[in-house]
């Protein structure tokens, strides 16, 4: 009898395996679309504000472009003060972010 191998094998993900799936459903940190349970990813928050193309992101989207013109604050303020404001471990950011961190 042969022994039945079990092999788990990790699912391959083309996008961002880097970073595991937040269990939870919410709204992506970043774009803010509501997404389902186990479809957003983690990313350390410190990795989150960290990020060149988040910040890219926020300088360039219309919306928190306008956003940012109307608080008169530049990109790297607004990143300093959500950064010192964010006390979570990870922020939940979905499929379509996912590859700006
Ligand atoms: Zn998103």
């Amino acid at each position: 009898m042969k022994l039945l191998q079990r092999r788990k094998q990790a699912t391959t993900q083309d996008k961002s395996p880097t970073y595991s799936h937040y269990a939870g459903s919410g709204v992506c940190d970043v774009c803010n679309s509501p997404v389902g349970s186990g479809e957003a990813f983690q990313v350390p928050t410190p990795v989150f504000w960290a990020s060149k193309k988040y910040k890219k992101w926020v300088a360039t989207n219309p919306i928190t472009k306008s956003q940012l013109a109307m608080s008169g604050i530049t990109v790297d303020q607004f990143i300093a003060f959500q950064r010192a404001r964010d006390k979570t471990k990870y922020s939940a950011v979905c499929a379509t972010c996912v590859h700006l961190f």
